[in-house]
């Protein structure tokens, strides 16, 4: 068990040509001062996408790469200089890359084997694993690798990683070779693994809805930087500029842009009065204002009319997703799941679900927050 502190790491791999006569970095380091505590037993997801420096910083942690500077800690000790074996990491990658002559079971064992241990502690494990791995995980122990489906290699890449008994999980998009099916239910058993043994995880994708599903904390990275931290609240309601914004909900939000003069706000042709508490916080001048699907309301008589170029009907939630545009801007809006085909809405910004970024930055001038419900 293990809590996890990377304090201000930067990595810049710096190959001869990657370096300039002056001793300056030519590109742009794969971690700038990246900083993140992740709590004994939690998962957080590591979220971006390809190249921002995702799998740099799981090698960090487990000393497969050097910093640059910054440190890590586990459970408060620096093992920034730590040999990997010794850090008690289990990995998991993308590439389960088993032991392709081994049977499932030889790639469990393989590690007592290689540490000297009995055959009666490998084979107590093995059987541990086998159920703590739950229903037909007993019977890819029998099967060499080129015998078994992606998922079923995924699986025994798992169990092989547990066997060793790691106080810390890292996973490198362990499910993105599968199958979209495969992965949906791979990812459920994952998550109840990951429950079961409360063991800290970094869990890395690259997808939104993976890091959502398996996280209880998201990370969201941007160029070797970490955007922001949180749950799927923090990111949904108080995103921290337009980036996390546009990257956290799906279909993705609308930004549109306006224009604030005195409490008036107008999109196109469109305008509106502001509640005087956000026409204070955001006011004058141009902004860019986010608007969610269910940020809509609908039918309003001022509201602004919209085209609809496509409807998608969302049965299981009794609701529809209207794709159309206003001010030559994408929009997509949650209507009623019986909405009739096709025309035009005419739909009025909710104002308290309402999202404002600077027209120049991608700085937030104003979020929603977590709604009161209650
Ligand atoms: P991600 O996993 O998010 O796709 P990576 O951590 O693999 O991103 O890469 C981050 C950046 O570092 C990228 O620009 C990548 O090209 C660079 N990089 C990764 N590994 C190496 C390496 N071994 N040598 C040089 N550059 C690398
Ligand atoms: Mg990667």
């Amino acid at each position: 068990m293990a809590s996890v502190d990377v304090e201000h790491v930067t990595k810049h791999y710096d190959t001869a040509d990657a370096v300039t006569l002056t001793g300056a970095f030519k590109k742009p380091p794969a971690l700038d001062d990246v900083s993140l505590r992740i709590e004994d037993g939690e998962t957080v997801s590591i979220v971006g996408s390809s190249g921002c420096g995702k799998s740099t910083l799981l090698k960090v942690v487990a000393g497969l790469e050097f910093p640059n500077g910054g440190r890590v800690l586990f459970n408060g000790i620096d093992v920034t200089s730590a040999a990997p074996q010794d850090r008690g990491v289990g990995m998991v990658f993308q590439d389960y890359a088993l032991y392709p002559t081994m049977k499932g079971k030889g790639n469990l064992a393989y590690y007592f084997q290689v540490h000297d241990r009995t055959d009666e502690e490998a084979e107590q494990r093995t059987k541990e694993v086998a159920q703590i791995m739950g229903v037909g995980f007993e019977m890819l122990m029998g099967r060499v690798p080129t015998t078994l489906s992606g998922g079923e290699q995924q699986r025994v890449a798992i169990g092989r990683c547990i066997v060793r008994d790691p106080s810390l999980f890292l996973m490198d998009e362990p499910i993105s070779n599968l199958d979209a099916k495969l992965r949906e239910s791979t990812r459920i058993e994952l998550k109840k693994l990951l429950r079961k043994f409360a063991i800290t995880t970094f869990y890395v994708t690259h997808d939104q809805q993976e890091a959502i599903f398996m996280g209880d904390r998201i990370a969201v990275m941007r160029d070797g930087r970490i955007v922001q931290v949180g749950n799927f609240d923090d990111l949904y309601y108080s995103p921290a500029n337009l980036f996390v914004a546009q990257f956290i909900g799906s279909p993705p939000i609308g930004v549109l842009p306006a224009n604030v003069d005195d409490h008036q706000i107008s999109i196109g042709d469109s305008s509106w009065v502001l509640p005087v508490d956000i026409a204070q916080s955001v006011g004058p001048g141009p902004v860019r204002l986010g608007v969610r699907p269910e940020g809509w309301n609908l039918n309003a008589p001022d509201g602004a009319l919209v085209p609809i170029r496509h409807i998608e009907r969302i049965p299981t939630e009794r609701s529809s997703f209207l794709y159309g545009s206003l001010a030559d801007t994408r929009v997509v809006i949650t209507a009623d799941i019986n909405v009739p085909e096709a025309s035009d809405v005419r739909a009025t910004p909710d104002w308290d679900r309402a999202y404002f970024f600077a027209a120049d930055s991608e700085d937030t001038l104003r979020v929603p927050g977590l709604l009161e419900l209650f």
